[in-house]
This record gives structure tokens, sequence and C-alpha cells, in this order.
């Protein structure tokens, strides 16, 4: 590759993301290189990295859909149709995520990125493993690897948060726009193996939560039976990674607020000091282009705290739009990086915005009495009225809505619902006339 006039395109990064938007390419006929800087994970042992399953919802759908995978990916996906609610004592409480089939799924992210990359190479994409990117020359569409340089039409940096070649805008472009943000929060994955014969020893089909204000552990189950728990913990603090150094104090702690986990657990304790703890951040830049030389796509333009579990699903609907402005201009790329940014960057700063807002609701609502009333009114008024109240999650999971658009339809229908909890004996009249006839006031 070493020509700037070609169809060739050279894309950084082989996650989920860049694997996906390189099939879309090829079948518009580009000639699709990728560089990744790990080995194939399809021949070596290497784990996916970063959270070992993940929730697909109808915007990722839409990309695998587009990329004719669709049905490969059902067939290994497990729906999990809402929440279930663990308090102290160990009792549960289901919540639905939306109607009746609706539902997100958990996935394993290494098969996923197998089957993607399988798929890509299917389409004549070639990937180039143990190649990491070291450098870019933006002006004359060269990426650099330590023993090489290529040019091609275009550079997609598909690297993920931490990206190199956003780096390098960042560097060598006036008024780049940038922030990074990290939470207090890290992460920290454990596993609930599996009961005998591969028996899940929890509810297969929901997303398990144990909210505990400060913090919480979630739990997606996969296909052989065990569970991937996630920990989200302060560094620092009280109940935190920090407070946590011993054998005894991490048991302690376990059994004081997550009891009914511990027995499932055989190697919480060795899980718990061999894990990596994850750091969670929010990163936000513009432009994501530079002319038609370069353009950031998936994490690299907008990686978010993974709380709605959208960031993938982001990324995949990244490929769908700049799929359809393929077919809109054809190969102007220098417009369709244009169009893609601007269209796009409202929505990604709309999810980074809800995903951080599910946080609180993850590890501090749901457990809550209110809370929950809340939610039943808003489930009631959309079986009644589905195209004048659609709640916020099914804006942001279930649907095509802009994420822009679903933060806006979030607020109001917030302001709404603050005034209607705040009704004397709303707990008894929820369900009634008067009290549907003021949201409905209120919509109109
Ligand atoms: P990545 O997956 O990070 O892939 C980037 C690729 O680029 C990697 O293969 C990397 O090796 C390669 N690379 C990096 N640097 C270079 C370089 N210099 N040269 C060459 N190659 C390079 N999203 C959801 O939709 N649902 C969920 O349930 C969900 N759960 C999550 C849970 C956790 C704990 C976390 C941290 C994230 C979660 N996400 C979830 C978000 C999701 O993981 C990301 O949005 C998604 O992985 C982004 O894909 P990507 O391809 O853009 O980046």
């Amino acid at each position: 590759m070493s020509s700037r006039s070609s169809k060739e395109i050279i894309i950084l990064g082989a996650g989920l993301v860049g694997s996906l938007f390189s099939i879309y390419l090829a079948r518009r006929g580009y000639s699709v290189h990728i560089f990744e800087r790990r080995a194939d994970m399809r021949k070596e042992n290497i784990a996916a990295g970063r959270s070992i399953n993940l929730a697909l919802s109808d915007r990722g759908w839409r990309g695998l859909k587009g990329a004719g995978i669709e049905d490969e990916i059902r067939k290994v996906a497990i729906p999990m149709h809402g929440r279930v609610i663990h308090n102290l004592k160990g009792e549960i409480t289901r919540q639905p995520y939306g109607e009746k089939g609706q539902s997100i799924y958990a996935t394993s992210r290494g098969i996923l990125n197998c089957v993607l990359m399988t798929e890509a190479e299917k389409n004549g994409v070639v990937i180039h493993f143990n190649e990491r990117c070291t450098g870019i020359d933006l002006e004359n569409t060269t990426a650099f690897f330590n023993d090489k340089k290529v040019t091609g039409r275009s550079i997609f940096s598909a690297d993920g948060a931490f990206s190199s070649a956003r780096l390098q805008l960042q560097l060598s472009t006036d008024r780049f726009e940038y922030s990074q943000h990290y939470l207090n929060h890290g992460y920290k994955e454990l596993i609930i193996p599996a009961g005998e014969g591969n028996s899940f020893l929890m509810e297969k089909n929901a997303l398990h939560i144990w909210p505990r204000g400060g913090y919480m552990l979630i739990a997606l189950p996969n296909l052989d039976g065990s569970f991937t728990c996630t920990l989200f913990f302060p560094f620092e603090g009280g109940d935190s990674f920090a407070s946590v150094k011993t054998k005894e104090e991490c048991m302690k702690f376990f059994r004081r607020v997550f009891p009914d986990v511990v027995p499932l657990m055989p190697a919480l304790v060795e899980d718990f000091f061999h894990n990596p703890t994850g750091s969670l951040v929010t990163v936000k830049c513009f432009p994501w282009s530079y002319k038609d030389h370069l353009c950031l796509i998936g994490d690299a333009a907008h990686a978010i705290v993974p709380f709605y579990g959208q960031g993938m699903n982001c990324g995949f609907e990244d490929c769908t739009v700049f799929d359809e402005l393929l077919g809109k201009y054809g190969d102007d790329l220098k417009t369709i990086f244009n169009e893609f940014q601007n269209l796009r960057k409202p929505d990604t700063d709309a999810i980074a915005e809800l995903a951080y807002m599910n946080f609180i609701e993850m590890r501090d609502l749901v457990g809550s009495q209110q809370f929950l009333l809340q939610k039943k009114i808003e489930a009631l008024m959309h079986e009644k009225y589905p195209t004048k109240w659609q709640p916020l999650y099914s804006q942001v999971t279930f649907s095509d809505i802009p994420y822009s658009k679903a933060l806006a339809n979030g607020h109001r229908q917030q302001e709404i619902m603050k005034k209607i909890m705040k009704l004397n004996d709303i707990e008894k009249k929820w369900d009634s006339k008067e009290v549907e006839k003021m949201i409905l006031d209120h919509i109109s």
C-alpha cells in the first residue's frame, strides 16, 4: 500500500468497531487493511481485554445486521429480559427492561470479536497482527509501525479509548477540542462459576445488580453456565479498593455487603487479588477528522463509561451511519467525514451524559421504593399511550432515536415525574385516572 489516490483504506485496530467497520467498507468496494497491535486472538489464547461479556442492544444488532452477521451472533447471545436486584438481605426484585419480548443480550466479547474478524477476512479485508501504530503523518496519510510505514487513501482510527491517532490530531492540528475524565471508581471482574452440568446458579435471563449506594456489583450470564461479575468500586475511601488489602478484609467486606454472592464465588479471594483493576474514562474530542486523510471512529472518538451498556452499541451505530453516508455521497470522503462528525458528535456527547446518569441510577436508585414506583407509573403510561410516553431506557436501548433526542425527551419526562412523585398519597393513587390525566396534560 503506497498511494493516496487508490481505494486502499487503512484501519487502526481490529477491535469490535474496527472489525465491523472494515466489513462495511469492503462491501462498498474498498480494499481494506487493518493493523492491530495484538496477536490474532483466534490463534493465541489471549483475553479480548476488559469486560469479558457485553450487553448488545438494538443499535448494535442493526450494525451487525447491516454487515450480514446478525444471525450468527444471535446463536451465541443470551437474552436478558430485565434487571434482578439483590438487596442486602439477599431478597430479589425483578424489573423488566422493556415490553414483553424486548431484551438486551449478553454476548462474549471474545466470540464477537473473532466472528467479526473472520467475517471481515471473508469479505477480502487483510488483518495485519502484532502491528502497533506508533505515529501518523497526517498530511501524507501515512501510518508508522515499528518496522514499516504504510500510506493509503484514508486512515480510520478505531484504536480505542487511548487512540494513538487521536493524539496525533491533538498534537498537530489547531484548536482541537479534547477532554478526558476519570471516575473515582474502577472495576474488577469476578466469576460465579457454573453449577453441576453447566447449570446457572442464578436466574439465567437477567442482568443481576447488587446496588449498594456508593458502589455496586453486576453479573451477566455466559453460555457455559457461569456469570461474569463486575464490581464497580471506588479506588479510595471508606469501602474501596484501597481499603480491601488482605484476604480477610476481602471476605469480611463481601460477607457484609454481598452476603448472597459469597457462597457462589469459591475463588473470590484469588480473583479479587489476581484480576486487574480497570479504570473508567470518558473521552470527548472534536473534530474527529483531518481533511479526507484521517477519521476517528468508535471509542477513539467517544469513549464513555459502561453503565448504559452502550459503548460498543454506539460504535456499531457509527458504522451504520457512516455506511448510510457512503450510500448518499459515494466516494466523496471529505464531505462524508465532515457530515459524519457533525451528525454524531451531539449524539455521542448525549450518550456520554446518559451513561453517567445511569451509573447513579444503578448504584443508588434501583434499590429505592420511590424509584421503583416511578418506573411502574412510567411503564403503565407507556402501556396505555405507547406513542406519547416511551421510557428513556427504551429510547436508548430499543430504538434508533438519536441519543441527543432521547436525552432531551428524558429530561422533559423527568421534570414531569418529579411533580407527579411529589403528589400526596402517590403510593396509593399511582394508577389512578387523576395521575394519568396530570401526566397527559403535562405532555401536551
Ligand atoms: P476497542 O474495543 O478498545 O478496540 C481497539 C483495538 O485497537 C484493540 O484491538 C486494540 O488492541 C487496538 N489498538 C489500540 N492501539 C493500537 C495501536 N496503536 N495500533 C494498532 N492497534 C491498536 N459496551 C456496550 O455496548 N455494552 C456493554 O455491556 C459494555 N460493557 C462494558 C464494560 C466495561 C467494564 C467496559 C470498560 C466497557 C464496556 N463497553 C460496553 C464499551 C465497549 O467495550 C467499547 O465501547 C468497545 O470495546 C469499543 O470498541 P472499539 O473497537 O472502538 O475499541
